[in-house]
């Protein structure tokens, strides 16, 4: 009768899926993707961890800080 058993096995597998979100995820900041070669650098404006791939890194790519705003190749 009662069968919401996979609805909740769905969102069961989401919260395991996402743990404390940034950690484990790393993400650019210039092209949102993930990405193992990461570089992370404190923001020139408020210090902020800034994450970078190494492409965008290497082609200057600009960053917008999302805390200050703050702009950077
Ligand atoms: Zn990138
Ligand atoms: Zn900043």
């Amino acid at each position: 009768m009662d069968y919401i058993g996979d609805c909740k096995l769905v969102e069961l597998g989401r919260n395991i899926y996402k743990p404390n979100s940034g950690q484990v995820n790393m993400k650019c900041i210039s092209c949102s993707k993930e990405t193992s070669k990461i570089v992370r650098f404190p923001c020139p404006g408020c210090g902020e961890e800034i994450l970078r791939c190494d492409k965008c890194r290497g082609l200057s790519i600009e960053y917008k800080c999302p805390k200050c705003g703050y702009k950077g190749p």
